[in-house]
């Protein structure tokens, strides 16, 4: 086995960073299939805290190549940014690799994003203001700007003029001020100048890799429910978080892939609006904000929380082919006296079998509850699954059995140390 995908299983947010570490550390190549800086991950490394966006946090690993996949899409400034202040706490790092097929994001698509969602008034989707929708509109639209033309100063400066002429257009139909070809230009092309020699035919590099039998890990970003189109749309993102986008956004076929392994909260939370059968607009709720402290990496929104959702798990083992189950955060909902478990949804009196498709349906689903016994005190310490109190032991079994998928990671604090491996051949056996 080696190659792995690890998705999101949820809403985003579900605790990848930990795992993406540690089993990239195992990697010798370690790729990001979709999304841009609108993603976060944090991994923590003794005493240093480390945030991600667009780089793979397999970067840490100086063995380690990290590939920037052609699903992409890239803020140049912010890239570099985050490059430096790896670089800055560490001085050796992972090679980087950017597909020429990965869009850039421009000051023009952070600013359309921002106006649009304010002329949305009360529909808006909760965007992260970065960009990255409009950045996918014109990957559709097809008049984009991919890394090989950015970097490539003969084509970049008159494709960028063409653009910007558009897209001063549109700022000032929304209300805002139109930008300077040219000084986005000198901006941006010293940008350029400096990930040219990153960029190269990633394809190629994982296609020999995975033909020498080297492992190659897709870290997804966000997750199954925000994908553009197995998600709530249109309260999504505009990509592909789903196990499938990793083929789509690398170009590695669906059967070189070995294993899929869906991160899942021991509970449910989602950033933005949107549906969200089992939020809790109580003081349990409240209690699991506190005591995850679920605030974004990215935007340090407040996250809204609720119950496991075992229906929406169950078809995101499906959409994903999971091999596999990371459940995280056990620990958070320690000292909680009676936890609840969504099983099943009912709409208009009937249970659904699958999930809405529709966004109104998804807000009046309501939630077919399972009640059982929480349990009390810290279970960070545990090193075996037999380790933990029986009632957290059952719920652990609940949900594998729900999901139809075998537990093979427990996560039950933010340390490395603090996690259970539960079926070691899982991963690169
Ligand atoms: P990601 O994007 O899916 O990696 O999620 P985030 O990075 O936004 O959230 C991960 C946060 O949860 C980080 O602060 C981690 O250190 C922390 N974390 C990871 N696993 C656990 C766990 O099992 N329990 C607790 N309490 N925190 C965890």
């Amino acid at each position: 086995m080696a190659t792995l995908i690890i998705v999101g299983a949820q809403w985003g947010d579900e605790a990848k960073g930990k795992l993406v570490d540690v089993l990239g550390s195992q990697a010798q190549y370690v790729v990001r299939y979709s999304g841009g800086n609108n993603a976060g991950h944090t991994v923590i490394v003794g005493q240093e805290t480390f945030k991600f966006h667009l780089l793979p946090a397999g970067i840490l690993h100086p063995e380690v190549t990290a590939v920037l996949g052609g699903g992409m899409v890239v803020c140049p400034k912010s890239l570099l940014e985050e490059l430096d202040r790896t670089r800055a706490a560490r001085s050796e790092l992972g090679r980087l690799a950017i597909s020429p097929a990965a869009h850039v994001v421009f000051p023009y698509h952070r600013l359309l994003d921002q106006l649009e969602e304010e002329a949305r008034g009360d529909d808006k989707i909760g965007t992260t203001s970065r960009g990255i929708g409009p950045a996918y509109t014109d990957k559709v639209q097809r008049t984009g700007i991919r890394m090989g033309e950015f970097v490539d100063p003969t084509v970049f400066p008159r494709r960028l003029e063409a653009v910007v002429q558009v897209k001063n257009r549109l700022l000032e139909l929304f209300g805002g001020s139109p930008l300077s070809a040219k000084d986005l230009h000198d901006e941006y092309a010293a940008y350029a100048a400096r990930l040219a020699p990153f960029v190269t035919d990633t394809d190629a590099l994982l296609q020999d890799a995975i033909v020498a039998g080297e492992r190659v890990m897709f870290e997804g970003a966000q997750g199954t429910f925000l994908d553009l189109d197995h998600g709530t749309y249109p309260y999504v993102t505009s990509s592909h978080p789903t196990a499938g986008g990793a083929c789509l956004g690398t170009g590695v076929g669906p059967r070189a892939i070995d294993a899929a392994i869906g991160v899942c909260k021991a509970y449910t939370t989602r950033v933005g609006s949107g549906p969200f059968p089992t939020e809790l607009h109580d003081e349990t709720g409240e209690t699991i904000r506190r005591q995850g402290h679920e605030y974004g990496t990215t935007t340090g929104r407040p996250r809204r929380c609720g119950w496991l959702d075992l229906h929406a798990l169950r078809y995101s083992a499906r959409v994903n082919s999971l091999s596999g189950l990371a459940l995280t955060r056990l620990d958070v909902l320690s000292g909680l006296p009676r936890l609840k478990v969504a099983t099943g949804y009912r709409l208009d009196g009937a249970e659904l079998r699958g999930l809405p498709v529709l966004a109104r349906d998804w807000e009046r689903v309501e939630p077919v509850y399972d009640e059982v016994e929480g349990w009390e005190g810290d279970i960070r310490s545990a090193k075996a699954l037999s380790d933990l109190p029986a009632a957290a032991q059952r719920y652990v079994r609940l949900v594998e059995e729900a999901a139809g998928t075998p537990i093979v990671v427990l996560s039950i604090g933010p340390d490395r140390e603090e996690t259970i491996v539960l079926r070691p051949d899982a991963f690169w056996g």
